[in-house]
């Protein structure tokens, strides 16, 4: 364990239950959290960039970084390839900086086995009928790719027990101020404040 190391997050979710979205607005309000770039072999969708959302990239460079070992975890979901690169993790770990794998119940168990320390936030919409309504509604896909991904979704979800947090999307301000309130909690940990207030610590505990 480095100094101060940031703590590493797994949020998953069925396609459209809201995700990005409360990732977005948490690193907007939190200055210590940052998200991981993945690199993906899906098309963009409108209004994506480049390094913004993603790395999109071709299969066969997305193999290549499979034989450099570039990858902490990578995984196929909905026919495309999706990965985690190392690079994209560690550096602002060991900066202090939280960070957020918005990553597959597949990649999830990956990074559990790699790093036990991952705390796991599972999103849950509050209806079947609200998910179809949000990826309908969020216009980037096709209706092939929303009948697709609603059809993955139960599956998905089933996986939730897997994962340290359940946040149910409902009222987003909610689920937001949750979410919030779980990266607090987990900078307490005895362990953190240890590291982070050693000094103050044994200046308490030396009479
Ligand atoms: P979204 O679910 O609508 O946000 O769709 P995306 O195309 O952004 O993501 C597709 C799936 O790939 C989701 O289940 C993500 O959690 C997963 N995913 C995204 N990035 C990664 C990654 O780096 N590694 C793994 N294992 N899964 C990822
Ligand atoms: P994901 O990243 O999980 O696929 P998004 O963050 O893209 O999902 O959200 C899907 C759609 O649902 C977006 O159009 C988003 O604005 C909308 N959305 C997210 N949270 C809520 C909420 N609590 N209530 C209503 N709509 C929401
Ligand atoms: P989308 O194509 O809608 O952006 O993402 C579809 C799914 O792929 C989402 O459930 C997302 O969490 C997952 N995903 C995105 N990036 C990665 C990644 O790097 N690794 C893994 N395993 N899954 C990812």
């Amino acid at each position: 364990m480095h100094k101060h190391q940031g703590n590493l997050f797994i949020l998953s979710a069925p396609s459209g239950a809201g995700k990005s979205t409360l990732y977005k607005a948490l690193i907007g309000q939190d200055d210590k959290v940052r998200i991981s770039i993945s690199h993906t072999t899906r098309a963009p969708r409108t209004g994506e960039e480049h390094g913004r959302e993603y790395y999109f990239i071709d299969d066969e460079s997305f193999l290549d970084m499979i034989a450099e070992d570039a990858f902490f975890e990578h995984a196929q979901v909905f026919d495309h390839y999706y990965g985690t690169s190392k690079k994209s993790i560690f550096s602002m770990l060991e900066q202090g900086l939280d960070v957020i794998l918005e990553i597959d119940w597949q990649g999830a168990r990956q990074v559990r086995q790699l790093y036990p320390e991952a705390i796991g936030i599972f999103v849950l919409p509050p209806s079947l009928n609200d998910l179809e309504k949000r990826l309908t509604q969020r216009a980037t896909d096709t209706t092939e790719v929303i009948q697709r991904r609603m059809a993955k979704a139960v599956s998905e979800m089933s996986h939730y027990h897997e994962y340290d947090f359940v946040i149910v999307n409902d009222d987003f301000d909610v689920a937001l101020s949750q979410m919030a309130a779980i990266f607090t909690a987990m900078r307490a940990k005895t362990p953190i404040m240890q590291e982070k207030h050693g000094n103050l610590i044994n200046d308490l505990l030396s009479l």
